[in-house]
């Protein structure tokens, strides 16, 4: 796994003490964070305040680090784009000549599992859109979003 500093150097960007905070705590959770989720795990962090995590948020979205994921209480949740190479591994050819010619929708094709009991939210990068051309000829997209809704393991054996 790659760390928050490596990530952005390689994106040819300038790591600061409040990124690489914001950061490292998204890459060492599985699941997507919310604004405050992000604040509390970087309680005692001088560098941060919500305003900062504010803004260090807006800014690994501008440079496609991350991506946002809008859940059911209307609170964005935050989560890392998949590494470029695994998420090439899964595209079909005619997906990525569409994905290269519309910049702006790459990576944020793939589908989001959202436990309806505990607000859970996982990436699914294995399940991509498959877009009919015609709507990008139409329509300007500029965010593609699948949600899968339902139950995750812990919630189903708490209820079971
Ligand atoms: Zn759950
Ligand atoms: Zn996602």
């Amino acid at each position: 796994m790659q760390t928050a500093e490596q990530l952005i150097i390689e994106a040819g960007l300038r790591p600061t003490k409040a990124r690489l905070a914001v950061l490292s705590a998204m890459i060492h959770s599985h699941k997507a964070l919310s604004h405050t989720e992000i604040l509390t795990a970087l309680q005692g962090v001088k560098e941060i305040d919500r305003v900062t995590v504010y803004r260090v948020l807006d800014w690994l979205q501008a440079n496609a680090l991350i991506h946002k994921i809008s859940t059911d209480d209307r609170a964005w949740k935050f989560q890392l784009n998949a590494p470029v190479r695994r998420y090439k591994a899964v595209e079909t050819a005619s997906d990525s000549a569409q994905l290269n010619h519309h910049g702006l929708v790459s990576n944020h094709g793939h589908a989001h599992l959202h436990c309806q009991n505990c607000g859970t939210v996982l990436c699914i990068h294995e399940l991509a859109a498959h877009i009919p051309p015609a709507i990008f000829a139409t329509y300007q997209v500029s965010q593609i979003e699948i949600s899968l809704k339902g139950l995750c393991p812990d919630c189903q054996q708490a209820t079971a």
